[in-house]
């Protein structure tokens, strides 16, 4: 099997928030073989990650057998070593990457939880992340949620969030997980304050209150945070979750597999963290991206619902009573009518 092309798109979602999410939003990369099968895969970055894929790698991968995934994950890596590493351009290989896994699947015949090592069929507890209390008025069977503070995390309204935070637990009762998104606005005394107020409340994980820049910082909270500390969905490759592992900076590690740089490194980090006993919990890990590995390699199932804008992915599994659980389809299981698409760029 030799690879024809390297193709790159941006579906339009229903009701995408009309920020970076949209205009640097997620990309549909379709690799096409010369024994007519296509592989799937989704990575970020909008126009820019599509020119990434659509110029280096494309320029790569033309010729090149699909089966040896680790090795062209690493000459990937190295073509856009001089102006990747982090980023649009990890974004854009996750997207090639997870097509290439799509095609080893669907040329096997088998689902990707069962190329490593698992089986479909495994009912997978999901929780539900909210914008604000409202959200959680219609909270259905989720094992639990996470009130994302982003809209108002300024270290100044301090009293706000706390308040909120209290407000969430009262509203969904004491059987469920509460946790907390910060996404990356607080600073480390923010961080110890607001944790000492709201360890009472029962919060599972405080995620990402720094820049993922700040080493310092997260070591810092490590000793001093009265509620574990969660983080990652920001970060990029195996090798920089490394020292986050190896330090245990974060007690859950969030990569995002369509940016980290696809089911290739999000093996690593798994096997990694089971190592040194860290849990993982990818970034919108009901989305099918993540679901696999999450079905296969986690030692603690806990899948985040999806993008809700992600309207144009066909054959993504429901949930259903608060779980979710993977088919037997071969490769992800999904299904792309490219001809009925429609596409931003
Ligand atoms: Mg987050």
């Amino acid at each position: 099997m030799k690879i024809t092309d390297v193709r790159a798109l941006q579906p339009i979602g229903e009701n995408s928030p009309p920020d970076w999410r949209t205009s640097l939003g997620q990309i549909l990369v379709a690799v096409d073989t010369d024994c007519g099968i296509t592989g799937y895969g989704v990575g970020g970055g909008g126009m820019a990650g599509m020119h990434v894929a659509r110029t280096v790698l494309r320029d790569l991968l033309i010729g090149r057998s699909p089966e040896e995934i680790s090795q062209l994950w690493n000459e990937m890596y190295q073509a856009t070593l001089a102006f990747g590493r982090k980023g649009i351009a990890v974004m854009a290989i996750s997207g090639v990457d997870l097509a290439l896994w799509d095609l080893r699947g669907k040329a096997e015949k088998l689902p990707i939880v069962a190329l490593l090592g698992g089986s479909p069929g495994k009912s997978i507890p999901t929780y539900h992340t909210v914008w604000d209390n409202e959200g959680l008025s219609s909270a259905a069977d989720h094992a639990g949620y996470k009130l994302h503070l982003g809209k108002v995390a300024d270290p100044a309204q301090q009293d706000v969030m706390i308040s909120s935070i209290e407000q969430a637990r009262l509203q969904i009762g004491t059987d469920r997980l509460l946790m907390v998104d910060a996404w990356m606005k607080w600073d480390v005394d923010t961080t110890i304050s607001i944790s000492q107020e709201i360890a009472a409340y029962q919060i599972e994980w405080i995620e990402e209150p720094l820049s993922p820049d700040d080493l310092a910082g997260y070591a810092i909270l490590k000793e001093k945070s009265a509620v574990p500390i969660a983080g990652g969905e920001h970060e990029f490759t195996s090798a920089a979750f490394g020292p986050l592992i190896r330090q245990k900076l974060h007690s859950v590690l969030q990569p995002d597999v369509c940016w980290c740089g696809g089911l290739t490194e999000l093996i690593k980090i798994y096997t990694m963290a089971n190592e040194a006993g860290l849990r993982v919990c990818p970034h919108r890990g009901c989305e099918i991206w993540a679901l696999h590995a999450i079905a296969a390699l986690d030692l603690q199932p806990l899948a985040e619902t999806g993008r809700p804008w992600m309207t144009w992915v066909e054959g993504q599994p429901e949930i259903q009573k608060g779980m979710i659980e993977l088919s037997e389809r071969p490769g992800f299981g999904l299904t792309f009518d490219e001809h009925t698409l429609k596409f931003l760029y």
